[in-house]
C-alpha cells in the first residue's frame, strides 16, 4: 500500500551538518544493558531498526574515559583500538541500510561511581549526585575539577570522537543531561565555581560549549556533532533576558552544535511510564526550541502515533521524530507508516520493563517485542519467521499474552492454529489488568495481536470454549500447547522468606477474587509481597471505586520493585493523592474478620489495623491441572496422533508480561525443532590484542 500523503512529511531528508538523514525518523540513544562485551548481540539490535526505516539510529551511554565508568550498570566504551572494532560492526550493520550511525559519547562526571577504574569522579564542585542507585559514604565522593582535569576531559572528548569517526559514526554527541558532567555545570547547585566556568549562565554553558567545540574541531568536517540536553530544571527557572534559563542556553549555543536533542532530567520524567504519563509528555517543556534555533531538533514523547508525528513537524515543534520505546517496540515502525500499513504497528506500551533491563544490567527485554536483544544470539527478526517445512494442526489453550503470541507466531510460520479462550474476550490477565488506572495503553499487548489474527485464515479463534483433557484428545491436533495462566494465592511468607501457609478466611481477596468481580467491603487492607504493579495499582482501583483502602508491604517502599520501571515515585503520589495509608517493612500475621495484625519485618512488634477485608498480592501459581491430566493420559494423546503437549507463559513459569510474550513466542520459533542444551549463540567482546594503553603524564 503507498503512503498515507498525510504522513510523508516524515520521510523527507534532513541535513544534520556534513550529513544528511534520509528521513525524520531518529532512534535516539538509549540503553541496551549490551556493552561492548556483546558486540554481535547489539550490532544486530540496531540493525534491525535501520532496517526498519530508522533514518537514524544511536547507541547508548559511550563513556569517552575511564573517568566515566559506571559499573556495574552496563555501559558502553570508546577508550581503545578494541572499542572501535566493536562499535564498527554497529555502524557497518546500520550502513547496510542507508541509515546514519550515531554515538552518544558521555561523560557521567559525579553520577558515576567509577566502582572499577577507581578513579575520583569528577564534577564542577565535588558535589555527589544522589540518585537510588548511587551508595553515598560507600562509594567515592567525587573531586572538584581543577583546570587539567577540564582539559583533560576535553581532550578525551575530542579523542572519542576521533576513534567514533574511525568506528564509522556519521553523528557524534556531546552529553548535557540526566545528571552528567555536562548537566552538573549547567546547574548552579552542582556548579559553586567562581572561575569562568561558574557564575551566570553564561559561563555555566561554556564547559558544554567547549565541549562541542572541541568535538567540531576533531570530526566536524565529516560528522555531524549533536548537543544533548536536559531542559527540565533550567526551563523552570526564569532567565535574566529570557522566559527561562533554557531559552538562554538555546540562544547561547543556538550555531554551535549541528543538532539539538532535547529532554528531560531524570528517568521517571524523561522515559514516564504509561500509567501516568500520555504520548507527547515532554512538549511543555522542549516546545520552544525551534524557535531559538535553526539547526534541527530532536525529542521524543514515546511517539506511536503517525499523526501526532505529523502534528509535531508542522507544529514546528521537532525536525526529528525521536523514538527510543518505540523503536524498540517495533523496528519496523517507519517502514509500516511508509507502507501504509500503520494499523501494523506494535505500538509501545509504556510498561518500562525495557528500563527494568538497564537496571538489571542485562540485555533489553521489551513487553511487545520478543525479539528485542534476540536478533543475533537467537536468530530471531522482528518481522519475519521461518515457515515450518511441515505445517501442523497445533491447539492452544489460553489466550492471554502467551497464547495470543504463539498463535500470531506459528500462524506465520504457516500452521494451521486453533485458539480457544473460556473467556468471552481474548486477553488473559489483560481483560481485567487493562481497566485498571492508568493501564488502558496495556491492552495494545492484545489489540496488537488479535487484530493480525483477525486477519489470518490459517488462524481459527474460539471465544468461550473451556476445553478439559477429553475435549483436547477429541479435537486431536497435532500439538497442544497450554497457555492456561496462573492464579494468585493467599500464601504468605515469613521474615526469613519462607512459604508459612494460607491465610484463609471469607474476607481475604486475592486479585483474581477482584478480577472475577467481588469488591472487598472496606475498610480493606491491601498487604503486598509481590512488588511490582500489581498491588498498587489494585488499592488505587479499591480506592476509585470507593472502598475504604490501606496498604502493607515488608518491603521498603509501597510496589518497591517499580523503582526498575521508572514508577515508584508516582505510585507514592498516586496513592497519597488518594489518601491511602502506607505501612512499609511490615508482614501480615493475622486476620479475623475485623482485625488484621501487621508484624514489624525487623523487632516483630505487631499493629492492629481495623478492617474487614483482606487482599493478598503475593505468590502466583501457575494454573497446571490441565497439563497433569494430560500428562497422565499418556496413551489417550498418542491414540489421538498428539505428538507433545507444552506450556508455555504463566501457566509454565508466572511472570511479567514480558515473559509470557517471549515465552509464547519462542516455543513458536522452536516447536517441533531438535533444541539441544544450549539455546543461543554466545557473543564474545573483540580484542585482537591487549589495547594500546594511553598512560596520562604527570605533565598532562
Ligand atoms: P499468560 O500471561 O501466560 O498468557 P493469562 O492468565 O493472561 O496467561 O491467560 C490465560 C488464559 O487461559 C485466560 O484467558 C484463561 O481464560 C484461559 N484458560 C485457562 N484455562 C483454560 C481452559 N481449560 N480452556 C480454555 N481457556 C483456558
Ligand atoms: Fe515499550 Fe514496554 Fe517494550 Fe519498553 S518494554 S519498549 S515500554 S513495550
Amino acid at each position: 500500500m503507498p503512503c498515507n500523503p498525510r504522513y510523508e512529511i516524515l520521510f523527507e531528508p534532513v541535513r544534520i551538518g556534513p550529513v544528511t538523514a534520509p528521513n525524520r525518523f531518529y532512534q535516539v540513544p538509549h540503553a541496551s544493558g549490551m556493552t561492548n562485551a556483546l558486540p554481535r548481540v547489539r550490532a544486530a539490535f540496531r540493525e534491525a531498526k535501520a532496517e526498519g526505516g530508522w533514518g537514524v539510529v544511536c547507541t547508548g551511554a559511550c563513556s569517552i574515559d575511564p573517568s566515566s565508568d559506571d559499573a556495574p550498570l552496563p555501559f558502553a566504551t570508546l577508550w581503545d583500538s578494541n572499542d572501535i572494532r566493536a562499535h564498527a560492526l554497529m555502524t557497518e550493520a546500520v550502513h547496510r541500510h542507508g541509515s546514519l550511525a550515531g554515538v552518544e559519547l558521555w561523560h557521567g562526571g559525579a553520577s558515576v561511581m567509577n566502582r572499577t577504574s577507581r578513579l575520583p569522579p569528577l564534577s564542577p564542585s565535588g558535589i555527589p549526585w544522589m540518585a537510588t542507585h548511587v551508595g553515598f559514604m560507600g562509594n567515592l565522593r567525587p573531586k572538584t575539577m581543577d583546570n587539567a582535569d577540564i582539559r583533560n576531559v576535553l581532550r578525551c572528548q575530542a579523542d572519542a570522537a576521533r576513534k567514533a569517526r574511525t568506528a564509522g559514526f556519521d553523528i557524534v554527541y556531546v552529553y548535557a543531561g540526566m545528571g552528567y558532567l555536562g548537566y552538573e555545570f549547567l546547574l548552579p547547585e552542582y556548579n559553586h565555581r567562581s572561575d569562568c566556568y561558574g557564575g551566570p549562565i553564561e559561563n555555566r554553558v561554556r564547559f558544554v560549549r567547549e565541549m562541542i567545540e572541541v568535538t567540531k574541531d576533531a570530526v566536524g568536517k565529516d560528522c555531524g556533532v549533536a548537543l544533548r540536553v536536559s531542559l527540565e530544571e533550567l526551563r523552570g527557572r526564569p532567565g535574566r533576558n529570557q522566559p527561562s534559563e533554557a531559552h538562554e542556553l538555546v540562544e547561547l549555543l543556538a550555531d554551535v552544535p549541528d543538532l539539538f536533542d532535547v529532554k528531560m532530567d531524570s528517568s521517571p520524567t524523561d522515559c514516564s511510564a504509561s500509567r501516568f504519563t500520555g504520548e507527547g509528555s515532554h512538549e511543555p517543556v522542549i516546545d520552544f526550541v525551534k524557535s531559538l534555533t535553526k539547526k534541527p531538533v530532536v525529542g521524543v514523547g514515546r511517539f506511536t502515533s503517525p499523526d501526532t508525528m505529523v502534528s509535531q513537524i508542522r507544529r514546528g515543534v521537532l525536525d526529528f521524530i525521536g523514538g527510543a520505546r518505540p523503536s524498540i517496540a517495533d523496528p519496523f515502525l517507519p517502514n509500516k507508516i511508509r507502507e501504509g500499513r500503520e494499523a501494523e504497528i506494535r505500538e509501545c506500551i509504556g510498561c518500562n520493563i525495557c528500563i527494568s533491563s538497564w537496571h538489571d544490567g542485562v540485555p533489553v527485554r521489551c513487553t511487545q517485542n520478543p525479539t528485542a536483544g534476540e536478533e543475533w544470539r537467537r536468530g530471531w527478526h522482528p518481522e519475519r519467521v521461518e515457515r515450518a517445512d511441515r505445517p501442523e494442526r497445533i491447539l492452544i489453550v489460553g489466550g492471554g499474552p502467551a497464547g495470543l503470541e504463539c498463535a500470531l507466531t506459528l500462524g506465520r510460520r504457516g500452521h494451521e492454529v486453533t485458539l480457544a479462550d473460556s473467556s468471552r474476550t481474548f486477553g488473559g490477565r489483560l481483560t481485567f489488568e487493562k481497566t485498571l488506572p492508568g493501564l488502558s495503553a496495556w491492552n495494545r499487548v492484545v489489540d496488537y495481536r488479535l487484530g493480525r489474527l483477525n486477519e489470518m485464515s490459517n488462524v481459527s479463534l474460539h471465544a468461550e470454549s473451556t476445553l478439559g483433557a477429553d475435549e483436547i484428545i477429541e479435537l486431536s491436533p497435532d500439538r497442544v500447547v497450554l497457555a492456561t495462566g496462573a492464579r494468585w494465592t493467599n500464601m504468605l511468607y515469613s521474615s526469613l522468606e519462607i512459604p508459612v501457609g494460607r491465610l484463609d478466611h471469607p474476607d481475604v481477596f486475592t486479585p483474581d477474587d477482584i478480577a472475577g468481580g467481588r469488591l472487598p467491603e472496606g475498610p480493606t487492607l491491601v498487604f503486598d509481597f509481590d512488588n511490582y504493579y500489581m498491588g498498587g495499582v489494585l488499592t488505587e482501583h479499591l480506592a476509585v471505586h470507593g472502598v475504604p483502602v490501606s496498604y502493607a508491604t515488608p518491603a521498603g517502599q509501597a510496589s518497591a520493585w517499580t523503582i526498575m520501571t521508572n514508577e515508584l515515585p508516582l505510585v507514592h503520589r498516586a496513592l497519597a493523592r488518594r489518601k491511602v495509608a502506607v505501612t512499609t517493612l511490615h508482614l501480615l500475621k493475622s486476620f479475623d474478620g475485623e482485625t488484621a495484625t501487621l508484624a514489624h519485618l525487623f523487632t516483630g512488634e505487631e499493629t492492629r489495623v481495623a478492617c474487614h477485608s483482606v487482599v493478598i498480592v503475593g505468590l502466583r501459581l501457575p494454573r497446571g491441572e490441565l497439563f497433569e491430566t494430560l500428562t497422565e493420559r499418556a496413551d489417550g494423546l498418542a491414540a489421538a496422533g498428539i505428538r507433545s503437549v507444552d506450556r508455555i507463559g504463566d501457566a509454565l513459569a508466572p511472570g511479567a508480561i514480558a515473559h509470557a510474550v517471549h515465552s509464547g513466542h519462542k516455543l513458536a520459533r522452536e516447536i517441533g525443532a531438535d533444541i539441544r542444551w544450549q539455546p543461543y549463540r554466545r557473543d564474545t567482546p573483540i580484542v585482537d590484542a591487549v589495547a594500546d594503553f594511553d598512560m596520562r603524564t604527570a605533565a598532562e
